[in-house]
Formats: structure tokens, sequence, C-alpha cells
């Protein structure tokens, strides 16, 4: 059987190291906010090339933060692409504040820029990018649309872990950028965890305050905050991991390049790639009309794989009211998309054998 992603088996490269942290954090004594989550978040801010990293609890409590801490007016307006996992969305729902979606380009199944301005209004406060299936978005267009129209702009990176675009490192391409180390990210740990980057001093400070129910000084509140707070394990955990992310991207794009070189049917077309750097292939996704039956028939010979995703956002029952839309390209990738196993413990051999299978279908 080949895996779609097998966590233990990425997790058990890892055992000592984590055995070890977990008798460092249960000797200190201290659980919560102390030198794992501090020193988790002085090295990952240098990995990305930012400022500052602040941990917080989720990928999603990371963007719901973002936008918090910038005070918009219920209302205003936030643009998102349509084609992203459904957390990028509800991040701004969260905040009263309305999303405006924008389609993909086809190719590269990130917003496309020359649909943007377009749905810009007087209440358009931010673009809130997706570099999806971890290859970064188009952000020198982005960035310069947003400086035109003095729009912030923010980054879910949660999928992009490492991806470099321009020389930079995804999470150090906007005002401020989410990420997720959900177990099944690039950078995963063993439950829940995230983390807002940025290089602004003022922006940095308040997340870290509202990120701890608003207070700087125990029993003081400042703002009107939330708990959404790094676990100390998870963030020793993660440390751990980040030293090998780098090496674990280098495996994905071996597999991810095998793919490309040796998938040839017809009935199957490959993601696209715009530079081999900024794609971390959190996915490998291809797209085929014949998807249902496609799964099927890898199934049936033991490959596993997943949707992502199998209904888009304005179509869930949680958006009823946007269920009449129609976003052609968006509802087009959901119907076709299958993302094929890749993950850093998968082998050559085992692509070869997803390949032939493909190759034979
Ligand atoms: C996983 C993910 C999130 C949410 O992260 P959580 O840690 O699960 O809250 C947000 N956006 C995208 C694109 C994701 O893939």
């Amino acid at each position: 059987m080949i895996k779609f992603l097998d966590l233990k088996k990425i997790n058990e490269q890892y055992e000592a190291e984590i055995n070890q942290a977990f008798e460092s954090f249960f000797k200190s004594g201290w659980y919560i906010l102390g030198n794992s989550v501090k020193a988790f978040e002085k090295e990952f801010a240098k990995y990305c090339g930012t400022k500052y990293c602040i941990g917080v609890a989720s990928g999603l409590d990371a963007l719901i933060l973002i936008l918090k801490a910038y005070d918009f007016e219920p209302g205003d307006e936030i643009i998102v692409p349509a084609n992203t996992y459904i957390a990028t969305i509800l991040s701004i729902s969260q905040n009263n504040l309305k999303p405006v979606l924008v389609e993909p380009d086809i190719n590269t199944y990130n917003i496309d820029p020359a649909k943007i301005e377009e749905k810009i209004t007087d209440k358009t406060k931010a673009i809130m990018v997706v570099h999806l299936y971890g290859q970064t978005a188009q952000m020198q267009a982005i960035n310069e649309i947003a400086k035109k129209h003095n729009l912030k702009v923010i980054e879910d990176s949660a999928q992009s872990h490492g991806a470099i675009y321009q020389g930079k490192r995804a999470g150090n391409l906007s005002d401020a950028s989410g990420f997720s180390f959900y177990p099944g990210k690039n950078l995963g740990t063993l439950g829940d965890g995230g983390a807002v980057t940025t290089n602004d001093d003022e922006l940095a400070e308040k997340i870290r305050v509202l990120r701890n129910y608003g207070s700087e000084v125990k029993y003081k509140n400042k703002y009107k905050g939330i708990n959404s707070r790094l676990d100390e394990l998870q963030a020793a955990i993660l440390s751990v991991k980040l030293k090998n992310l780098d090496e674990d991207t280098q495996k994905r794009r071996g597999i991810a390049e095998y793919y490309l070189n040796n998938i040839k049917n017809p009935k199957v077309i490959l993601p696209m790639v715009t530079e081999a750097e900024s794609h971390v292939w959190h996915l490998f996704v291809v797209r085929t009309d014949e998807r249902e039956k496609l799964q099927e028939y890898l199934k049936e010979d033991d490959i596993q794989t997943m949707i992502h995703y199998p209904i888009a956002p304005h179509k869930q029952n949680a958006y009823k009211e946007w269920n009449y839309r129609s976003l052609p390209i968006t509802e087009q990738i959901h119907d076709e998309v299958l993302s094929l196993p890749i993950s850093p413990v998968m082998t050559l051999d085992e692509a070869k054998v997803v390949v032939d299978t493909i190759n034979n279908y």
C-alpha cells in the first residue's frame, strides 16, 4: 500500500529528539509561554527572514489575529482567492469583515492578479493571498496593486513553509503572514499550532498581546484579546523538526520532479511550476475530468490519493448565502483535482509505482 502521507513514519525519524524535548519540557515545570516558545519564535523568524514570529494556537488563529490587530471596521472588504481551503475565508468572516472572492489562474491555482483590481472598492482594506499547495502566489504583481491602492497584503502560508520567491521566503513577502503547524503540513507538530510572521514592530507587539487575552502585564488587559497560544511542548517539537525542513523540502522536490518528468498520460494535467524554489510541494495535485474514476483505479492498486478540495468554499453550507454564485474556474478546479502521494518519507520506488500505474490508466 502506498500511503498518501505516512505521518507516523515522518515523526518516527525524530523519536529520540522528541522524547528528549518532552523530558526537558516535563522537568521544566513550565507549560505555557516559556522558553521553548521564545526559542522557536526566534528560530522560525530567522528561518523566514522576518523580524518577528509570534507563536499561536493554529493557522486559522494566526490569520484571525492578523486581521484583528489591524482593527478594520465591520463590513470592510478583504480580497481573497475563491480557490482555497475554507480557513482563509473563515478568518475574514470571523472578524465581521467581508470576504471578496477572486478567481484563480487555471494553471497555478493561485489567485489571478489580473482579476484583483476590478474587485477593489472604497471599503477594500487588504488582499489576503494563499500560496496554495506550496507554491507562492505572484507576489510582485499583488504587492504592486496593493501599494497603488494603499492596501495591506497578508499571506496565508499554511501550505508553503520554506518556499522562496525572488530570494525571500514565504512569510516574508507581505505585511504579515499566517502559518499552520497542523501535523500534515510541511512543518507539522504533534497537535495544533500556528504562527504569525511580520516585520512590522507595532503589529507584532499587538498580536503578542492579543493572543494572550489582550494582556501585556498579568491581569491588566489592554485589548479584548483571545486565548491563542502555541504550547511549550509543541514549540519544542517544532524546534526539533525545523532543523530538517529544508532537507524534507528537497525530498518532496525529488518526488515532484520524478512525477513531472515521468507521468505521461494525456488524460492527466500536471501542475505548473513557475520557479523551482517557489514550490515546496505540500501537495502534488493533478487534474483530470475523470477524477473519480482515476481515484478508484489507483485505490484498487493500493495507492491512496486525496482531493484538495472537493467542495469550493462558496458552495459550502457554511456559506449558503453564496451558494447561488458562479465561480467557474474555482468550481472546475474543485471538480477535477486529485492529490497524489508525496512526502519526505516517500521513496522513489513508490513514486515509480504511482507513475507506472497512472501511465497504464
Ligand atoms: C491548514 C490550513 C489553514 C489552517 O490551519 P490550521 O492550523 O488547521 O488552523 C489555513 N489555510 C490553509 C491554506 C491551510 O491549508
